[in-house]
């Protein structure tokens, strides 16, 4: 198709457009440079990571570029929320989805040139029906949400995504955006090639998750410190437990222990109560749900203000995907894995299980993950660096940039630890190896003779605290292993610490539990009356309304609101988060509550 082109929109008029759809005052991040290039007609690639605002970069044009934006979206939960969002800035919005029933009135809206975005599934995207019914009006610009899944290397790889070229193809004057937060330098090249995007249109935003607070400590009661996590943070969050019945443990011993509501969240649930649990969640501004990792993919809640695991994830990728579920909205987040050696142990046990093909990919793994728990340097510094970035050393907001730990040259202490073993004969467990190393005998010691082995006695004092985080840092490293019965036997990486080829450097664990001072961000002023009772009217609006309160308004437009204290609606339009359909809408009735305060 062919179309009499028009003065493009320029980057002003989209800030302009922004302030008064969205209420925000300016671009953030990428969303300029990605802009710019859809304004002018060009087709681009935007890897941007989650919360950076990927969905303003085309609902924006799609309110200025005349025509309907059309979006494919994986995931009918994700579509309905995009949808309320929008709607809720008077966006003119539909879906077309086998959940919907008004798909008759859409399709006329469509028809009559009267909606700016159009979401659909990728299933009926690429039916043939689907574009004859799309020629039958102008497109603006085809968005392509979760654009990792047209790609075999990405980790959600869905047939139909190899659809919507084709269709694309169809309509050679309409730009296409793909948008993604996960996709390594293989997937990028793949999406640009499936999609038919030229590799000048890569935008590429960091990984950074400033607002992200990441600590990983040594797990000793995970109730206890998932519940003084939860005393620190009252907004909602996601424990992640490794099994079903840790989560359902998990979910009700933290109810008990700290009185709020947590629900459970795993595949062994019957469907309606699991369903049930996840529209609670959504709808809450201070529940907890314990989950399995199958919670969280589909899910668009901006307020987490914790993503907790109670356990090791699979990798670093995991640990980033479900860790940057939390903060969405940019306000201050924390994200805190708390880790065993048993975690390393059994996942280093499942590599023995795996098709040898497999096998090194997943101790690389597991190897970069130990490495990362062990760490006494800046996680984020880690993390970025694993994505390829070149990170600033100290990044100022994660547990070791906060209170620095105190790292030790561990590596004879190692090698007392591996003697010990080996010469027990690698099958008992750690409580024996101390025992043995620290010189105090009981009768089993006596009655196997370990009382007259060389390494009997010859950790002493100070040194015999380095025991246990050494116990656990072998293990994470995989110099100790776990045999069938319990004991630990030597593991691939003890020769070399055994031959002085590698040191072994560990944190020492701090005398007492410190606790997380230093804020540099702003949390919500719970218990301020204001900041509490526009937290109630945002309720009893969105329950009127049916949706999840921060699609009235978002807790950072809350908060300023309280410390603004607008008095007129002219200064109430003027807050961040408030645009003009929403000034509209709630500006008075939002004005009256603050008015008595
Ligand atoms: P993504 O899809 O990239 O994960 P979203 O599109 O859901 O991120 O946006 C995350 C949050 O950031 C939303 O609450 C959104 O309203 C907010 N946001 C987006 N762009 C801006 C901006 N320019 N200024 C302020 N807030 C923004
Ligand atoms: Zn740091």
């Amino acid at each position: 198709m062919s179309v009499t082109s028009l003065p493009t929109p320029s980057l002003d008029q989209a800030r302009a457009q922004l302030r008064e759809v969205f209420g925000f005052a300016d671009f953030r991040g990428s969303q300029e440079d990605v802009l710019q290039r859809v304004l002018d007609g060009h087709s681009a690639l935007a890897v941007m990571p989650t919360g950076a605002g990927k969905s303003l970069t085309y609902q924006l044009p799609a309110t200025l570029m005349p025509g309907t934006c059309v979006v494919i979206s994986p995931l009918i939960a994700l579509m309905h929320d995009q949808l309320r969002s929008a709607k809720a800035n008077g966006i003119r919005a539909a879906t077309l989805t086998s959940a919907d029933a008004d798909w008759r009135e859409t399709m006329d809206a469509y028809r009559a040139g009267d909606l700016d975005l159009l979401y659909v599934a990728p299933e009926r995207a690429s039916q043939p029906q689907f574009c004859d019914f799309l020629t039958s009006a102008r497109i603006s610009l085809f968005a392509v949400d979760e654009a990792h899944c047209v790609s075999e290397w990405g980790h959600d790889f869905r047939p139909d995504y190899r659809q919507l070229r084709p269709l694309m193809d169809r309509f050679t004057d309409v730009p296409r955006l793909a948008l993604t937060a996960t996709a390594d330098k293989r997937t990028r090249a793949d999406i640009l090639n499936q999609l038919g995007i030229p590799a000048e249109g890569l935008v590429l935003a960091g990984f950074d998750r400033p607002n992200i607070r990441y600590s990983i400590r040594h797990r000793d009661n995970p109730v206890k410190q998932i519940a003084a996590l939860m005393a620190e943070q009252p907004g909602p969050g996601i424990v992640y437990a490794p099994t079903r019945r840790k989560v359902e443990d998990l979910a009700e011993k933290l109810g008990a222990a700290t009185g709020r509501t947590v629900l459970p969240y795993h595949a062994g649930l019957p469907a309606e109560e699991r369903a049930a649990n996840q529209v609670a969640f959504v709808a809450s501004e201070d529940m907890v749900i314990v989950a399995t990792i199958a919670f969280g993919m589909g899910i668009d809640k901006p307020d987490v203000r914790f993503v907790a695991h109670a356990g090791i994830p699979k990798s670093i990728e995991a640990y980033y995907q479900e860790t940057g579920r939390a903060g969405r909205d940019g306000d201050p987040a924390q994200a805190i894995m708390l880790w065993g050696a048993g975690d390393f142990v059994q996942a280093r046990q499942r590599l023995s299980e795996m098709p040898d093909n497999r096998r090194d990919d997943e101790r690389q793994r597991v190897d970069m993950l130990a490495a990362l728990v062990e760490a006494p340097a800046c996680r984020r510094a880690i993390l970025l660096r694993h994505f390829g970035e070149d990170p600033a050393a100290q990044c100022g907001n994660c547990d070791n940039c906060l209170s620095p730990p105190k790292v030790t040259d561990a590596t004879e202490t190692a090698r007392k630890v591996l003697s010990a073993v080996y010469r027990t004969g690698q099958s008992f467990g750690f409580g024996h190896i101390q025992k043995v190393l620290t010189g105090s005998s009981d009768d089993r010691i006596v009655q196997r003779g370990h009382d007259r082995l060389s390494v009997f006695g010859i950790v002493m004092g100070e040194e015999a605290r380095l025991l246990q985080p050494l116990s656990r840092a072998l293990q994470a490293r995989g110099a100790l292993v776990a045999t069938e019965h319990g004991g630990l036997a030597l593991g691939g990486e003890a020769p070399a610490i055994l031959k002085g080829e590698q040191t072994v450097e560990i944190v020492i664990p701090p005398k007492q539990s410190r606790r997380g001072r230093g804020r540099n961000t702003t949390p919500n002023p719970v218990g301020d009356p204001l900041f509490e009772a526009l937290r109630d009217l945002r309720r009893d609006l969105a329950k009127e309304a049916q949706v999840p309160p921060y699609v009235i308004f978002n807790d950072a437009t809350l908060r300023a609101m309280t410390a603004e204290r607008p008095a007129s609606l002219a200064e109430f339009g003027e807050i961040s988060g408030v645009g003009a359909k929403k000034l509209k809408a709630f500006g008075e009735i939002f004005l009256q509550v603050i008015r008595q305060y």
